[in-house]
Order: C-alpha cells, then structure tokens, then sequence
C-alpha cells in the first residue's frame, strides 16, 4: 500500500498518480478537481499543495516537514485561496486579472505558488476567459487547482488546459473506519443506536465530511426525518395501507417547496435502488442501509410500478417547483402510489 497522501481516505489510484506526476516533475500547471460537496477535494487540493514542497519524498506530503506545517496550517502567502469577492455569488473578471498580475511575482516561502480555487464553477464565463490567458503559459512555479461540482460547468477552453482529476466516494466501510478513529461520538452512536449509525453512513453518500458533519445530532436529525419519510413513503406505496396511514405519510412531507424537492429526490432515490435490486440483489446502493428490507420491499412491485411511481415521483417534484398547491398535489402523489398496487392486484388474479 503507497503511503502517498496519507491522510486523504480512499482514491487509491488517484492518489499514486498525484504523486507519480510530483516526484517525476510531471505535474501539470492546472488540475480541475470535481466531486461532490464533502468528498474531500479541498483537502485534496491543499495536500497536493503541500506535496509540491514537502521535503519526505517517500510520503508525500508528511505533514511534518517546514512546507506541510505551514501550507496545512495555511501560513504561507504560497498558496492562495481564490474566493468570490465579499458580498459576491460569482467569482468575477476583476479576480482573474488580479490572479494574472500575482502570478508574476515569485514564491515566497517554497518552489511553487499554488492558486486553489474555492468554487470554480462559480466562475463568470469572463473570468474564465481571463484565467485562460494565464492557464495558456504559466510561470514555470505556478499551479492552479480548480475545484468544483462538475467539470462541465467551466468553459471547454478552460478543461482543454487543465485535466481533470474526480475524487471517488469512499466505501462504506472506509468511512465507518475514518469517523471511529476521528470522533468518539461516531463509537457511541455505533454502540448506543446500530440502526441509525447504519443510516448515517450511508446518508454521508460516499464523503467523509458529510458523515462527520452528521455525528453532530441537531444536523442529523433532519437527514434522518426525510430517510424515515423516504422509507415510510415506499412502505405505503408498497402496501395495501389503509387512508390513515397515507394521510400519516403525506403529512411527514415539510411545508418548504425547496425541502420538499429534496424529499422527493430520496425517495426517487429509495425507489431507483429496489429497480437495480430487481437486476441484482448484490448491487451497491444509494439511499437503503438495511439490504434485506429493501430486498423485501423491492419483491413487492413489479418493474413497471417501480418505474410508474418514479415517473410520478418527479413530476410531482416539477409541479410543486412550479408553485402547484403542495397538499394537494403530495395527496395525489401518495394516494395515486396505491393505484398501481390495485393494479398489480387485478392482474395477478
Ligand atoms: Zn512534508
């Protein structure tokens, strides 16, 4: 196992390569770093910077050298943190034109300058263009780290100078693994509820930071309520449940359009996993932690009710973003969901 980047989980291969390409002088001047919120590319993208100088070449960074204690203590003028100005949503022309002047002046403390940019999906298409000019012939000490969602909300000028680099989702078992050794609240979560442990990790969706954001019980607490609503809202569907029981779980559902939307996206979610249950029952899923419930759910639709409630699902989630009345569309939702089961029912007799 290669010590390189030690202390980012996971990215195995990723990890091999980043160093490769420092210790053979091959590192290319810019790297777009796409993933998701809390997959661990600002930590990523600040122990690449560390491993440009650190001085342990057979653990790249160490963490213990001159360069890693202050580029990860964030005390050195070398690595510049590129943020929208204050008060601003985008990152605009004038920082760009700024980054090119700066880029002139040499290091300070060590061999390169590293630019990490924040949000660079939060780049204007002007900015971009400006960033350009100084992405096409970089001083030989200048890199450039752009993080974001998606590599394909930034210009194709832009990704034709800088590869792209994607941090993978952590394992299940990995992440287990990282809170327990990071956080003791992970150890008595585990010991004190098993259940809802099981759910926390699988809710962190493949990122380390979002399950550690979750060990903290008043931000866990509304995660668990939409995946409760989520599963309560498949049982139904799945069910031959009686009107107070929907009614039971329309009124789960928040009252908040943009909180319902991400209430609808999880149980689009819940839903999409009992269809590639249906194809194989050993598939890594999404959204259930418990495999044999979902395997027992997923026995008790056909594929094209599964289908059938998804369709329902989004469109649902498109009225209520267009200012549909929410009761009465959520009523239409959960009540349609027993319309296939009768369905199913008149079939099979
Ligand atoms: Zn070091």
């Amino acid at each position: 196992m290669s010590e390189y980047f030690g202390n980012i989980a996971g990215n195995a291969a990723l990890r091999r390569r980043l160093a490769a390409e420092i210790k053979s002088g091959s590192f290319p001047h810019a790297y777009i770093i796409e993933g998701e919120e809390g997959s661990g590319r600002r930590t990523l993208a600040r122990s690449i910077a560390a491993a440009l100088s650190c001085s342990n070449p057979d653990r790249l960074p160490c963490g213990e050298c001159l360069a890693c204690r202050k580029i990860f203590g964030n005390k050195t003028p070398d690595v510049i943190s590129v943020t929208p100005e204050q008060g601003k949503a985008s990152l605009g022309v004038d920082v760009a034109r700024e980054i090119r002047r700066d880029v002139m002046t040499l290091p300070i403390d060590f061999a390169y300058k590293v630019y990490i940019f924040e949000g660079a999906d939060k780049m204007t298409p002007e900015a971009q263009n400006a960033l350009l000019l100084t992405l096409e012939e970089p001083p030989a000490f200048a890199v450039f780290l752009l993080i974001c969602r998606s590599a394909t909300n930034l210009l194709v000028t832009v990704r034709s100078r800088a590869p792209t680099i994607r941090t993978e989702p952590i394992p299940p078992d990995v992440i287990e693994d990282y809170i327990i050794s990071h956080d003791k609240r992970a150890a008595e979560l585990k010991a004190e509820s098993p259940g809802e442990f099981a759910e926390l990790i699988c809710a962190a969706g493949g990122c380390i930071g979002q399950a550690l954001l979750l060990l903290d019980s008043d931000r866990r607490r509304p995660v668990m309520e939409r995946r409760r609503l989520a599963r309560s809202f498949v049982g139904v569907a799945a069910s031959k449940a009686q009107a107070r029981e929907k009614l039971e779980v329309i009124s789960m559902f928040s009252q908040k359009r943009e909180e319902i939307a991400e209430e609808l996206r999880l149980i689009t979610d819940a839903l999409r996993d009992l269809i590639i249950l249906k194809k194989a029952k050993e598939a890594p899923l999404v959204f259930w932690a418990d495999r044999a419930a979902a395997l027992e759910l997923a026995a008790r639709f056909s594929l094209s009710e599964l289908f059938l409630l998804i369709k329902r699902v989004e469109a649902a989630a498109e009225h209520i973003g267009r200012n549909a009345n929410i009761k009465l569309t959520l009523t239409n939702l959960v009540f349609a969901g027993a319309q296939a089961q009768k369905r199913k029912d008149y079939n099979e007799q």
